[in-house]
């Protein structure tokens, strides 16, 4: 007998001659999340499973494999030799102190010499011989037995089911480059896009000495904890206070928010194409501030040449969005009170609806060039 951990996939189930490519991603982020725990990670006919840990480290797997896209659930099991002796042996030795109980075989090996129905009534049998104050309930069990007896002479006995994250494995779904401020929004995207499967780096703008270091310190906190889930990745510091300074100078002040945002995701999309990712990805939201609305995307849209952008959280209610950040755990630093750029020279009455001749008339007050290429040299790469 033997603990063990039993880890089961989510959709990868349903991909077809590709599955091994999923399946190999899925193994490997495994693997880096278990790193530094004395354990050892097995995989046997589609079923994975840790073993040879010590019992305090039983927690702190857990919680690891909680933080790994593309597992559905896993269960605390113990692992027995598929004879049907050594199964009755452990089924009776059990002590329960619940008051109602059901145990479900599922027989992979159909060479096992009795079916399922059949062993379950019996193992049941087993169970009330034993614990003299339970019952048995099938539909709403206090204690839920399954006992798993796979191909390989092994069978699995476990109880409960932890729900994990779901998704894809990170590093099958593309790249993107994330914009991530100091706000709960940005953090939640960049999540739900690895959750599909795609790695990211992220891209912050500041403007020091508008913005404060502890600005910049919290996104470095948030990155960090997004890396818990989408692994190592690169941060690209990037200061913006040239070109605020320049927009405050030169520009209708109205259109301060739109410009800043268009010149963003200019320098965001020049940083992708140097470094290799395939999308931009932000944490806008429909209708949330001035800058989110439909006509403020457009004219924003329109200085990406030929990135896409996803903006995963665009139909999502505030409290949707918190929700998911607490559950990543990073919402008590986003609520961190540190200014982010987008504050700097806020204008009283931003343009809603801002049409996209104002926004190139705007800019042509402006060395553009310039400012994109001193804003990408000012680069400073933080490895995440
Ligand atoms: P968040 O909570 O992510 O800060 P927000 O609701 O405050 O979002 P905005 O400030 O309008 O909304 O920003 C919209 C999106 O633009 C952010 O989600 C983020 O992706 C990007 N963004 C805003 N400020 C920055 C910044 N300083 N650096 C990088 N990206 C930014
Ligand atoms: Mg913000």
């Amino acid at each position: 007998m033997n603990n063990v951990i039993l880890i089961r996939y989510g959709e990868i189930f349903l991909k077809g001659k590709n599955f091994g490519f999923f399946e190999k991603k899925l193994i490997e982020n495994i693997e880096y999340s278990l790193q530094g725990i004395d354990c050892k990670f097995q995989r046997m006919n589609k079923r994975f499973f840790v073993s040879d840990y010590k019992v305090n480290d039983e927690r702190k797997i857990i919680e690891r494999l909680k933080t790994v896209f593309g597992i559905h659930s896993i269960s605390r099991a113990v692992m027995v030799e598929a004879e049907e002796s050594k199964i009755n042996e452990y089924i009776s030795s059990l002590s329960l102190r619940e008051n109602t109980f059901r145990i479900s075989v599922n027989r992979a090996d159909k060479r096992f010499p009795i079916n399922s129905i059949e062993y379950s009534k019996k193992l049941g049998g087993l169970v009330l011989k034993n614990n003299h104050n339970i019952k048995v309930d099938l539909h709403n069990p206090d204690v839920d037995i399954n006992v798993d007896i796979r191909e390989n002479g092994i069978a699995f006995i476990y109880y409960d089911s932890i729900l994990c994250l779901g998704g894809m494995p990170v590093g099958t779904g593309g790249s993107g480059l994330l914009l991530l401020s100091g706000g709960i929004d940005s953090p939640v995207a960049g999540f739900l896009m690895a959750k599909r499967g795609m790695p990211i780096h992220a891209i912050h703008f500041h403007s020091y000495p508008y913005t404060s270091e502890m600005a910049k310190d919290k996104v470095v906190e948030l990155a960090k904890i997004l890396k818990k889930y989408v692994g190592e990745f690169k941060l690209h510091v990037i200061s913006f206070t040239e070109i605020q300074e320049n927009i405050h100078k030169h520009c209708n002040n109205e259109f301060m928010i739109t410009i800043m945002r268009r010149i963003m995701y200019r320098i965001a999309e020049r940083l992708a194409k140097n470094i290799g990712c395939q999308s931009i990805i932000t944490g806008e939201n429909l209708g949330q501030v001035a800058s989110q609305t439909v006509e403020s995307m457009t004219v924003t849209n329109a200085v990406v040449e030929d990135l896409p952008i996803f903006r995963p959280l665009i139909a999502f209610d505030k409290e949707e969005i918190t929700t998911i950040s607490r559950k990543m755990g990073a919402f008590e630093t986003s609520i961190l009170p540190y200014e982010d750029c987008c504050t700097v020279f806020l204008p009283k009455h931003p343009v809603i609806k801002p049409k996209i001749e104002k926004c190139i008339f705007e800019e042509s007050k402006l060395d553009l060039e310039k400012l994109i290429e001193n804003a990408l040299n000012s680069d400073e790469i933080i490895n995440i």
